[in-house]
């Protein structure tokens, strides 16, 4: 036994094979595996700072850029000018911007002041001569009927007015009695006059001239058939009453409206004209806004002046946010409630929408606006929130939404994180599997190197054996005729006999050892003739013939005569016939028969030993070409051998190009059989 197997037994070698390498493999997988696990944690913790960071960003920004935005509408400036909101509310999308007193007043959008504006009668304050001439007109005008009588006094009238509504009376009171007396020239010139010069002064009905007058002009027009006072004259006042540019009652907007329409034949307009949204404006802030505001002005008293107050209206078909702060109007000494009023579908669409998609360019993130019934506002539809995804509030304006931050491609990143799993616990299983064959292949070398130092060593051994009996058979027998000088004939011959045989023995042993050592170190040389193998196989046999009958061997023959030349060593092949022929005879015990058969069969010419000896078990077929190789039983059953015979043989045979092939059943005997191709040629051979 060979020190490394010594110290290396099987056994010890798994357990070796598991403390070097399985054991840290498998540390190393667990140290693997947990890494992993830790990896995919910190892929959702960094996720999800990334998505609270930049939501919190994008809040921000909209609440900021929100409050610039008011602070911009909010100013102080502009509620103090009528007509510069006016004309900012000509800029694009805006909100509605009002202006309310500390009554509770509305001061802008103006409508409806016709009581302060329109509805004048007789003041007591009124010079007492305008008034008398005033009562003597319409006296003779409504009484008497007596129409110059009341256009003179009216005149007088027109003289003695110290105001515009005065004036803007008694004008009317001449063309009202002139269109009476059917004295229409002077009719229209005086309404005309009303119309262009009096228009937003209204009557004692409360309507303004503005409006009434054309309407009169109208009358007196289809009165007299005069085209110029037709329908079309009438188009710029209809256009003006729509504009809003008399701050009428809604009655009476809705009664002229209907008026002017029916007489300019013009279908019912769809769409809200101008002075109709703000009558509707002044019906909200009277019904949702001032009450809102009374409310917050009446519970924050601190920091009033600066302060910004929100509120938020929800009417049937909108949400509104109305914006308001106390402030100091100029000129006026009084403070006011100035305030704009947004729609917040607006907000959404003018500000946050591109201020969302500007963060989504910036951070990859997807935002979605959600309000609380769970409807995406970009959509209108039901809000599709996926798993990694985070929803923030607003902090600063309670805004009645929430932000959704959206991670589009974590799906993604979660996946490609499991494929990286996968692919790794695919290398480790490789790994622990090449591993595995490593080992086995480091056991198996190890015990083929035990099986090689077991074979020399036995080799060894039975070639000392081998050589030590025909040895001294030899000095037996040679001391014996040296000793014993008158033997008789025939025992001196037998003795003889043994001493040539034993050597010849001894050579053929020394022979098969030393062709080894020359096929071992590569210098093993065959010298290939063309010749008669028929021949060759019956020499041999021959010579050999004396040793087999003399063991009792019973020898068949079928030799074909007609084997075609073939090229071969012939030493070499009498080689391979000495082995098969002598492990024939030292396998075989009961039944003591050997069959040598040459055929020349069309293909391939074959050469066949067989004996019914011991046989080989299968699964030792395979090993018996090795060196030193020898099958246990049968070197229980015949010590003398050196496992080289059948390795020499195999060799050769190799050399030659040719097929051996064996066929052996344990307790019936072998068959070996040599194949030879016919046309063997020298590029035929190796
Ligand atoms: P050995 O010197 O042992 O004969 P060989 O190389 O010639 O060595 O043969 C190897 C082994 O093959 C033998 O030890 C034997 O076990 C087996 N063997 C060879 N020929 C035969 C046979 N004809 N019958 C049975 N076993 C055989």
């Amino acid at each position: 036994m060979g020190l490394f197997s010594s110290v290396l037994s099987r056994k010890r070698g798994v357990i070796f094979f598991v403390v070097a390498f399985m054991l840290p493999l498998f540390f190393v997988v667990g140290v693997s595996i947990d890494t992993f696990s830790k990896r995919q944690k910190t892929t959702r913790n960094l996720l999800e700072s990334n998505l609270w960071l930049s939501g919190r960003s994008a809040l921000d920004q909209m609440e900021t850029q929100f409050i610039e935005i008011e602070n911009k509408w909010l100013k102080e400036e502009y509620f103090s000018n009528i007509l510069l909101i006016d004309s900012l509310k000509q800029i694009g999308t805006s909100p509605d911007m009002f202006l309310i007193d500390q009554q509770f007043q509305i001061v802008y959008p103006e409508t409806a002041k016709e009581k302060h504006r329109y509805a004048l009668t007789y003041n007591r304050s009124w010079n007492s001569d305008y008034r008398k001439y005033m009562g003597r007109a319409e006296s003779e005008e409504l009484a008497r009927r007596s129409y110059s009588k009341a256009t003179q006094h009216y005149q007088t009238s027109l003289g003695l007015a110290k105001t515009t509504q005065q004036e803007a009376l008694a004008i009317e009171g001449v063309a009202r009695s002139n269109m009476a007396g059917q004295n229409y020239q002077l009719a229209i010139r005086y309404y005309q006059l009303l119309k262009n010069e009096y228009s937003q002064i209204g009557n004692l009905g409360g309507h303004p001239y503005g409006i009434s007058a054309p309407l009169q002009l109208y009358t007196i027009g289809t009165l007299i058939g005069d085209e110029v006072f037709g329908p079309d004259s009438l188009l710029i006042t209809y256009q003006m009453i729509k504009d809003g540019d008399w701050l009428i009652s809604s009655s009476s907007y809705f009664f002229f409206k209907a008026e002017f329409e029916s007489i300019l034949k013009i279908d019912i307009e769809s769409g809200e004209s101008r002075f109709e949204r703000i009558l509707k404006f002044n019906q909200f802030l009277g019904n949702f806004i001032i009450p809102a505001i009374k409310e917050r002005s009446e519970f924050s008293e601190f920091n009033k002046a600066v302060e910004i107050k929100r509120a938020y209206m929800q009417t049937d078909d909108a949400q509104y946010l109305i914006c308001f702060k106390e402030m100091q109007i100029p000129r006026s000494e009084k403070l006011c409630f100035g305030g704009i009023c947004w729609n917040l579908d607006t907000v959404i669409t003018t500000i946050f929408f591109s201020l969302l998609a500007d963060m989504t360019a910036e951070t990859g993130l997807d935002f979605l606006l959600v309000n609380s019934n769970n409807i995406n506002l970009s959509t209108g539809e039901a809000a599709q929130i996926p798993e990694e995804s985070l929803t923030l509030s607003f902090s600063n304006i309670p805004f009645p939404w929430t932000l959704v931050a959206i991670q589009p491609g974590y799906k993604k990143l979660e996946s490609d994180v499991r494929i990286q799993l996968i692919i790794y616990g695919l290398l480790v299983v490789i790994i622990i599997i090449l591993m595995l064959f490593g080992a086995f292949v480091l056991l198996r070398d190890i015990s083929r190197e035990t099986d090689s130092m077991r074979l020399q060593t036995e080799f060894v051994h039975n070639v000392s054996h081998e050589l030590k009996t025909p040895l001294s058979l030899i000095r037996l027998y040679g001391e014996t005729l040296l000793l014993k000088e008158h033997l008789p004939e025939a025992d001196r011959k037998e003795g003889l006999q043994i001493i040539t045989k034993e050597s010849e023995r001894l050579s053929y042993m020394i022979n098969n050892i030393l062709d080894f050592s020359k096929i071992e170190m590569g210098r093993k040389e065959f010298d290939l003739k063309p010749g008669n193998l028929a021949e060759v196989v019956i020499n041999t046999l021959n010579s050999h013939r004396y040793h087999f009958v003399k063991k009792g061997f019973i020898i068949e023959e079928d030799i074909d005569q007609d084997i075609p030349m073939v090229l071969f060593d012939k030493i070499a092949v009498e080689g391979i016939l000495i082995n098969l022929f002598s492990n024939a005879i030292k396998f075989s015990n009961n039944i003591k028969r050997i069959m040598v058969r040459l055929k020349n069969k069309p293909e391939v010419i074959s050469l066949m030993v067989a004996d019914n000896g011991i046989g080989i078990p299968a699964n030792e077929l395979s090993n018996i070409f090795n060196r030193f190789y020898r099958v246990k039983n049968s070197a229980d059953f015949e010590t003398s051998g050196s496992g080289l015979g059948l390795t020499l043989v195999k060799h050769v045979i190799d050399a030659h190009g040719w097929k051996i092939d064996v066929e052996s059943t344990p307790g019936q005997g072998s068959i070996f059989s040599i194949f030879i191709p016919p046309d063997a040629n020298e590029e035929g051979l190796k």
